[in-house]
């Protein structure tokens, strides 16, 4: 498996993933956490030559500017939409359902990408899905080399599988997450499930091996729980 986990206080995780050319950060944790990134990489000798968001809540996205100083040749790239929350612009934008931003957002500093990606670029070896629904830009990065899903906040995998529109009610640290638009959510997970992962890589929790089924599990438990309540 070309992917490594890094847990920050067993609660946030962002991933290495090993390219060619180097390796690819995929969210990177808490402010405070480039140090840990940077070890780990030093660990897996290579240097981190691109850096990819899958949404800008403050647990992924709070070393960018960090990492930003500190990696003046790497490559940082999200998607548009995620772009104008970083910005610090909070309008919906026409055609969007409407939902309600959550969470604590990672805002302002200054960073700006390098590239804007949408549904189908490629990072590296690693290719985006649009997975909007916890945020209105969330993605997922999919590695089609060895069936690697990075989920982002789309699924959850703290104390089992879960959607994170079912989850909400559990998260640990609801200031930190939270979901934009269920509907969009649970369309997002199902499209994630059609992707049949061989390994399901998480914001928070665990690494998750064949998960394709435990994935459409938890998204029927998820539609189920929203028709009735
Ligand atoms: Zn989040």
């Amino acid at each position: 498996v070309a992917v490594t986990q890094i847990s920050r206080f067993r609660v946030s995780n962002c991933y290495l993933v090993e390219e060619d050319d180097g390796l690819t950060l995929v969210d990177t944790s808490f402010r405070g956490s480039a140090a840990t990134i940077r070890r780990a990489a030093a660990q897996l000798g290579a240097p981190i030559t691109r850096v990819v968001l899958t949404h800008a809540h403050h647990d992924h996205a709070g070393s960018l500017a960090d990492l930003r100083a500190r990696l003046p040749d790497a490559e940082f790239s999200w998607s548009a939409r995620e772009a104008t929350l970083l910005a610090g612009h909070h309008e919906p934008e026409p055609g969007e359902p409407r939902g309600r931003l959550r969470g604590s957002l990672y805002e302002r500093s200054g960073v700006v990408a390098d590239r804007l990606l949408e549904d189908g670029d490629r990072v590296g070896s690693l290719v985006a899905v649009a997975a909007p629904g916890h945020t209105p830009g969330h993605l997922a990065l999919f590695d089609d080399r060895d069936g690697t899903l990075v989920a982002g906040d789309a699924f959850l995998t703290i104390g089992g599988l879960f959607v994170t529109t079912e989850f909400r009610w559990r998260f640990p640290f609801p200031a930190l997450s939270g979901t934009w638009h269920a509907e969009t959510a649970l369309r997002s997970a199902r499209r994630l499930c059609s992707l049949e992962p061989a390994l399901l890589a998480t914001g928070h929790g665990p690494l998750l091996r064949d998960p394709a089924r435990p994935m459409r599990e938890a998204v029927a438990r998820a539609e189920t729980s929203r028709r009735w309540g």
